[in-house]
């Protein structure tokens, strides 16, 4: 066990001896000699907040493909120093990544050069599953969709609007955290509803409203903590009828309802809330997790094991640490959007498949043996987009992780001030609210 302080925020925390093991399994190993991963430097909430800072995740701009010349939706504005692509060019041969390679330079910092090579690799307009989507033009962050308008984070989806991190859910509106829901409306941290609005917090229910934490219930209103029931009106048990009776008064009276919304929220305070929403876990710690075993101050998941701080991990994660927007993924550590791959650390997108890739960005299609890479494709042995031999690539690896020891950048996730967005623009801004005067005070890019 060992106490640092955060470098950026100056709070405690504790690296724990299964911390420890954890970077002693992920330690890349070249020509026979393991190079160790030192303990963060940053909290993990600091850790978190600079991974958010990578990822734009709702802020959309109309502009032109810098490729075909299309007007196109996208992450960045027209007046993004980026060079930006529509999906169509950005995966075609009209990317050739290779085109922008550098030798590295020994007497710079990674970072530096690392940046210099983001800034040129023309960038994605929108992070979405190539032809997965149909008529979804307005949605980031997507794969398999069908018919949906400004919805973020998603995965399997007909008919959905105005939502954020929804998954295998159907003909659903202004809906957040949730999987598996149909006919539904307002409805957070929820799993398996049907035709249910104002729900928070609860599973396997129908036609229920405005109502939080309820399990197997039908036609419920205004309920707070019940099993299996039906037709129950602010927790007390009614007939059918009655039931029916006072739902459609209040249902159809907009006056009505925003006052059943008003005592709801002072009716729901009286009872005792359970302290995390979690469903089938066994030894875990965090919120909004399902069937999950040893798994740590984690957020938004399900269907993983044996992992830390992880956030939006929509399924099959194992031995992971501080990963963000990620499923079937395998010793990962402190990356962003990685979907699915093995063996990675300090990444950011990595999409369609990736093994041993270290500090790269936006490298999909089963890349492999990767270091400090941008926009490759099926690639192996890259330096800086540079191509190597095994034995060269083996060879200048240690040489690197060296001089970024030297330089205190190994080990670390890139600064916040190398991401392609603008502080305000980035989910960091979501959880980490910052001014524009604090922004720029920490030489953090701001859009205006
Ligand atoms: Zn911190
Ligand atoms: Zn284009």
């Amino acid at each position: 066990m060992q106490e640092n302080s955060c470098k950026n925020c100056g709070a405690h925390f504790t690296v724990t001896s299964d911390d420890l093991e954890f970077y002693k399994k992920i330690s890349p190993s070249f020509d026979g000699k393991i190079y160790e991963i030192p303990t963060p430097t940053f909290c993990p909430d600091c850790r978190f907040q600079r991974r958010l800072a990578m990822r734009n995740e709702h802020k959309l701009y109309k502009r032109k493909c810098d490729s075909c010349d299309k007007t196109i939706i996208a992450l960045f504005s027209e007046k993004s120093e980026y060079t930006v692509y529509c999906q169509d060019c950005w995966w075609s041969d009209k990317l050739d990544a290779h085109s922008y390679a550098k030798e590295f330079d020994f007497s710079r910092t990674f970072f530096e050069q690392f940046n210099e090579l983001y800034k040129k690799v023309p960038a994605m307009n929108l992070i979405n599953g190539l032809n997965s989507l149909q008529n979804s033009e307005y949605v980031n962050f997507m794969t398999d969709a069908k018919n949906c308008y400004l919805v973020f984070a998603a995965n399997w989806l007909e008919d959905c609007m105005f939502s954020s991190f929804i998954w295998k859910s159907k003909d659903t509106l202004d809906s957040a955290f949730s999987t598996d829901l149909e006919l539904c409306y307002e409805c957070v941290d929820c799993d398996h509803l049907y035709n249910c609005d104002y729900l928070r917090n609860s599973e396997s229910c129908s036609d229920c409203v405005l109502s939080f934490d309820l399990k197997n219930c039908s036609h419920c209103f205004g309920c707070v903590n019940l099993r299996n029931k039906k037709y129950c009106f602010f927790n007390e048990q009614l007939e059918q009828g009655e039931y029916e009776n006072r739902v459609a008064a209040i249902k159809k009276d907009k006056q009505e309802f925003q006052e059943a919304q008003e005592r709801f929220e002072q009716f729901r305070y009286r009872f005792p809330h359970l302290y995390a929403h979690q469903i089938h876990c066994e030894n875990s710690t965090g919120d909004a997790i399902k069937n999950c075993k040893n798994v740590f101050n984690s957020f938004e998941g399900y269907e993983s094991e044996d992992c830390k701080n992880m956030f939006n991990f929509p399924g099959q994660c194992k031995d992971c640490m501080d990963v963000s927007g990620c499923a079937e993924i395998q010793l990962v550590y402190d990356s962003a959007c990685v979907f699915p791959g093995y063996n990675i650390s300090f990444s950011n997108m990595v999409l369609n498949g990736g093994n041993n890739i270290l500090y790269s960005a936006f490298c999909v299609n089963n890349c492999k043996n990767l270091f400090g890479c941008v926009g490759l494709k099926k690639d192996e042995y890259s330096i800086l987009n540079k191509k190597y031999t095994p034995e060269e690539y083996e060879k200048i690896i240690p040489k690197i992780i060296e001089h970024m020891r030297r330089t205190g950048e190994f080990g670390e996730f890139f600064t916040v001030s190398i991401s392609q967005f603008g502080y305000n623009e980035s989910s960091a801004q979501d959880y980490f609210p910052m001014t524009k005067e604090q922004a720029i005070k920490k030489g953090y890019k701001w859009r205006d």
